[in-house]
C-alpha cells in the first residue's frame, strides 16, 4: 500500500530550562477551566461555585508569580476568589510562589506529605530547596471539594516519591468531560524510581477508565502540545470539536505513552554497562594445543 506522507508540519517540542520563555496569552478552554503559563510550564485555573482552584503554580520566580496575577486579571478572574492551590509535585517549577499566593488570599495549599518531606531536602532541585510551609495534605484516593467540584487525587510515585495526578470534571458548551493531569513527566533516573513510575502509570490508568476520562491536560505543554491547541482553541467557533477532547480511546493511547516511554528507558538502562559493577571478567584462555 502507498505511504500517506503527512501534509502537517512536525513541531519539534523541547523544554527550554532556563531559556526566558514568552507567555503564552491565558486561556480559557473549558467553561471553567483555564491554561496560564508558557510552551514550558504552566499551571491551570478551575472555577467553582464558591471561588477559584490552581493547579500548580509554575515556577518560583517573580516573573512566574505575575504571569499568574495577569492571567487571571486577563481572563477576568478575581485573584482575592483564589481558595486552593493544589501541587502535583515537589519539584520547583510546580509549587512556584505558591505561598505568596496564600498570604495574599489566605488560599490553602495542598500536596503530598510524602513530597512537602522530599521538597525540603531535594538538593537536587534546580530552584533550590522548598523553604516555606505546608500544612495542608492530600494524599492517595482523597477528593478536593469546592463548590460542588471534585478534584480526585492518586499517589503516582515515580517522577518524585509523592507525586499526585488529578482527576476532575469539565465540560465544554454545557457538555461533561472528564479531565485527567498526570502529574510527574519526566521518566526518573534510578531503576527503582523507573519501576514506581511504571506501577504509577499502569494505576493512573485503571482510575482514568474507571472514571471515562476523555481529556488530557498537562503543565508541560511541550509534552502534549498544548500551546499549539490552545491556539487553535483561541480561533475556535462554536460547535467545532475542542482538541482536548481526546476522547476515551484515544485519552488511553496518550497515557499508554507514558508506559511506553518509562519500558524504553528501562530497556535501554538494563541494556547500558552499569559504572557501579565490577568489570566483566576475562573471557577465558584457550588451552595451548
Ligand atoms: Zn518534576
Amino acid at each position: 500500500m502507498r505511504q500517506i506522507k503527512s501534509w502537517r508540519t512536525p513541531t519539534p517540542h523541547r523544554p527550554l530550562f532556563g531559556a526566558a520563555v514568552e507567555p503564552f496569552p491565558a486561556t480559557r478552554f473549558f467553561d471553567q477551566l483555564s491554561f496560564i503559563g508558557t510552551p514550558n510550564v504552566g499551571c491551570f485555573v478551575l472555577e467553582t461555585a464558591e471561588g477559584l482552584i490552581l493547579l500548580d503554580c509554575m515556577e518560583p520566580l517573580d516573573e512566574h508569580r505575575d504571569m499568574i496575577v495577569k492571567g487571571l486579571a486577563d481572563l477576568g478572574l478575581e485573584l482575592s476568589d483564589l481558595k486552593a492551590i493544589l501541587i502535583t509535585h515537589g519539584h520547583g517549577d510546580h509549587y512556584g510562589r505558591a505561598d505568596w499566593f496564600r498570604e495574599r488570599t489566605g488560599c490553602k495549599i495542598l500536596m503530598s506529605r510524602t513530597d512537602y518531606a522530599f521538597a525540603q531536602h531535594d538538593t537536587r532541585n534546580r530552584t533550590g530547596v522548598l523553604q516555606w510551609e505546608i500544612h495542608d495534605f492530600i494524599e492517595d484516593g482523597d477528593v478536593f471539594c469546592l463548590g460542588g467540584t471534585e478534584i480526585r487525587a492518586f499517589a503516582t510515585p515515580g517522577h518524585t516519591p509523592g507525586c499526585l495526578s488529578y482527576i476532575f470534571p469539565v465540560s465544554d458548551e454545557g457538555r461533561p468531560h472528564m479531565a485527567a493531569m498526570w502529574g510527574g513527566t519526566g521518566v526518573p533516573y534510578k531503576l527503582s524510581d523507573k519501576v514506581d513510575y511504571l506501577r504509577s502509570t499502569l494505576y493512573f490508568a485503571d482510575q482514568t477508565a474507571r472514571y471515562g476520562c476523555d481529556v488530557e491536560i498537562s503543565a508541560h505543554p511541550f509534552v502534549d502540545r498544548g500551546t499549539d491547541r490552545l491556539a487553535v482553541l483561541r480561533e475556535i467557533s462554536d460547535g467545532v470539536p475542542n482538541p482536548f477532547v481526546l476522547g476515551r480511546e484515544s485519552y488511553k493511547r496518550y497515557e499508554r505513552m507514558f508506559t511506553d516511554l518509562c519500558l524504553e528507558a528501562m530497556a535501554a538502562q538494563a541494556g547500558a554497562v552499569d559504572p557501579l559493577l565490577p568489570p566483566p571478567p576475562p573471557p577465558p584462555t584457550r588451552p595451548k594445543a
